[in-house]
């Protein structure tokens, strides 16, 4: 029987297919008590995490007795991972099972944007009604979607988008232009700048690595189209809010829909206060009820799988 420390929420049903064959202590709230954090996973075999769970320095060092490292989602930017495997633990990810719940997000938050339905919640709500200035939104059908990743996330995001008859463009920095990934969904393989030039829409979905930190800042904001809307769930460090809030005001963005921020949970954020059409959530975008069940049964089968193996 192995010890299995999971540090934050888990779906209850794959806990207890974990608890039926292993020593379980599952506390989704132990992430936020270091001291008991580093005692518990000191003991540990196999230590589950979301993306709060910073596994590397001190606590990747108490982690002696440690084979597993199981991921409840995907971005490995919390997870030291060649620390990790030199440290012997396999690093486990749930790669894809949360990808449609972002792609949804994508597309919803897309169309909303679009339409500028965001501005007017409060206008409405002070019964000022908006109408005439609200007239002129626009449909995502006939418009050109630029994905910036084209992995799990970005190809299925592709697919919704053209179901709603959008056109769509991608730039993945690790993909030849004639991967078969294009060819087979129908994707434009493009260049940034081309990308960034004709796109209506921009959803990024890479990970948060040397090379993509801070991809996307003033300079790539200033080069969209004036009106475009602007989509981030991939991680927080690779758009620059500021820059973000800026085009906001100054009209030249159409819309923007932030999950994800340099630092979370986000503080105080005075940058945003009063930003037309702007979106703001608590990294929810991969998490949903259905994503939940099938990123904690994935990372339950693999922990189980690695342990018998
Ligand atoms: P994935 O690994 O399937 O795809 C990532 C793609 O990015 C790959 O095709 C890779 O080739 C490409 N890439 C890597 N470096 C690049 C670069 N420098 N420039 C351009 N492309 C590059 O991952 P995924 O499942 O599609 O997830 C993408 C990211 O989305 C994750 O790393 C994570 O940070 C984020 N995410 C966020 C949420 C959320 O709730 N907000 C949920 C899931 C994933």
């Amino acid at each position: 029987m192995s010890r299995v420390v999971i540090t934050e929420f888990m779906d209850e049903p794959a806990v207890a297919r974990l608890r039926a064959a292993h020593d379980v202590l599952y506390d989704p709230k132990l992430v936020d008590d270091a001291v008991r954090l580093h005692a518990e996973a000191a003991s540990a075999d196999v230590l589950i995490v979301r993306n709060r769970t910073q596994v590397r320095g001190e606590l990747l060092a108490s982690m002696k007795r440690c084979r597993v490292v199981g991921r409840l989602g995907v971005g490995l930017d919390n997870i030291d991972v060649p620390g990790c495997e030199a440290r012997g633990m396999r690093v486990i990810p749930a790669a894809g099972a949360n990808a449609l719940s972002v792609a949804e997000y994508v597309i919803g938050t897309a169309m909303l944007l679009l339409r500028g339905a965001y501005q007017s919640t409060a206008d409405v709500a002070a019964g000022r009604w908006p109408r005439p200035a609200l007239s002129n939104g626009r449909e995502v059908g006939g418009r050109t979607l630029g994905l910036i990743g084209f992995g799990s996330i970005g190809q299925l995001t592709a697919r919704l988008a053209q179901g709603l008859g959008m056109r769509v463009m991608a730039y993945d920095a690790m993909l030849d232009a004639d991967h078969p990934a294009y060819a087979a969904s129908g994707v434009s393989p493009a260049g940034l700048d081309a990308l960034i030039a004709q796109a209506d829409v921009i959803s990024l979905h890479v990970p948060l690595v040397d090379s993509t930190r801070g991809l996307f800042g003033a300079g790539r904001i200033a080069a969209m189209k004036r009106g475009a809307v602007l989509v981030n769930t991939a991680r927080g460090g690779i758009v620059d809010e500021l820059a973000v809030a800026e085009a906001l005001r100054s009209g030249h963005l159409g819309g923007a829909a932030l999950d994800v921020f340099d630092a979370e949970p986000l503080a105080a954020a005075p940058h945003f206060t009063g930003c037309p059409n702007l979106v703001l959530t608590p990294h929810i975008a991969g998490v949903t009820a259905e994503s939940n069940e099938r990123v904690s049964s994935l990372i339950a089968d693999k922990v189980l799988e690695a342990l018998n193996g």
